[in-house]
C-alpha cells in the first residue's frame, strides 16, 4: 500500500507473473512456448491507446482495423504446432508481428505475409529493432501461400477461413502441421490442427476461437 492507501502499482515482474499465470491457466503448458512468451514483450507490438493493456489476456486493436490475438490463443496455437529448431514456418496474417516474433525463437526461419502493406512495414521495423533476422515478412495474399518457398514444415493461419485453403494444404510437407481457425466470421469458428499424412490429411478440432476473417487480395493500405 502507498501512504494514501492506494494499492502499489504493479511492478514489471508482477505483471509478467500474472501474464504467464493466465497462459498456464488457459492450457499453455509447453515449457519452451512459455519461456519464449516470457521473453517476447507483447508491449512492443501494441501501440497507442491500448499499449497499457498489452499484458492482459485479451485481443487488442492494431492498425488497419485488425487485431493482435489474445496471448493464450497465441500460446495454444504455437504449442499445437510443436515446432522444432530446424523447421521453416509460414504465417498467414502478420498483423502486429507478435506471433511471428514468437515463432522466430522456436524455428529456423519464419515467412510471414499480410495483405496490408502498412502492417508488414511496421512489423519489419520491429523485427529489425529486435534483431529477429530469421523472419521474412512480405505483402501478399496468404490464401495462396508462398509457392516459391514451399513446402513448409509448419503453417499457421491467424485469420479465419471458411475452409482450410487448398494451396496451404498443398504447401505442407508430409508430416507437417497447420493450425487454422475455420468458420464464418462473427459466428462460431474452430481452431483446426491439420497434419499431412503420407496419403491425405488428419483433422483435429482443438477449440472454439474468434478471429478476423481471411480476406481475398492485397489491401490498398
Ligand atoms: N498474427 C497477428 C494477428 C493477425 S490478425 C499478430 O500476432 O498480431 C489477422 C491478420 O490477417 C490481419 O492483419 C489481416 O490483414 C491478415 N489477413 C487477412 N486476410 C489475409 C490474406 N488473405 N492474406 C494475408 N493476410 C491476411
Amino acid at each position: 500500500m502507498t501512504e494514501n492507501g492506494a494499492p502499489d502499482p504493479e511492478t514489471a515482474a508482477e505483471r509478467k507473473m500474472r501474464f504467464l499465470f493466465a497462459l498456464r491457466s488457459k492450457g499453455v503448458t509447453d515449457t519452451r512456448v512459455l519461456a519464449v512468451m516470457e521473453r517476447v514483450d507483447r508491449g512492443q507490438f501494441v501501440r497507442g491507446l491500448f499499449a497499457e493493456r498489452a499484458y492482459e489476456d485479451m485481443p487488442l486493436p492494431i492498425a488497419c482495423g485488425q487485431t493482435i490475438s489474445q496471448p493464450s490463443v497465441v500460446g495454444l496455437m504455437t504449442q499445437a504446432l510443436n515446432i522444432s529448431p530446424r523447421d521453416t514456418v509460414l504465417e498467414v496474417g502478420t498483423g502486429s508481428g507478435y506471433q511471428a516474433a514468437i515463432l522466430a525463437h522456436l524455428a529456423r526461419r519464419v515467412y510471414t505475409v499480410d495483405r496490408h502493406r502498412r502492417l508488414v512495414r511496421e512489423a519489419q521495423e520491429l523485427f529489425r529493432e529486435l534483431g529477429l533476422v530469421n523472419i521474412v515478412a512480405m505483402t501478399s495474399d496468404g490464401s495462396f501461400g508462398l509457392p516459391d518457398q514451399a513446402p513448409f514444415d509448419r503453417i499457421i493461419v491467424t485469420a479465419a477461413a471458411e475452409d482450410p485453403p487448398g494451396p496451404l494444404l498443398a504447401q505442407l510437407k508430409i508430416g507437417g502441421i497447420m493450425v487454422v481457425p475455420v468458420g464464418q466470421s462473427d459466428t462460431v469458428q474452430h481452431l483446426i490442427k491439420v497434419t499431412r499424412l503420407e496419403s491425405g490429411y488428419d483433422y483435429e478440432e482443438l477449440r472454439p476461437v474468434r478471429f478476423v476473417p481471411l480476406v481475398e487480395g492485397i489491401s490498398a493500405d
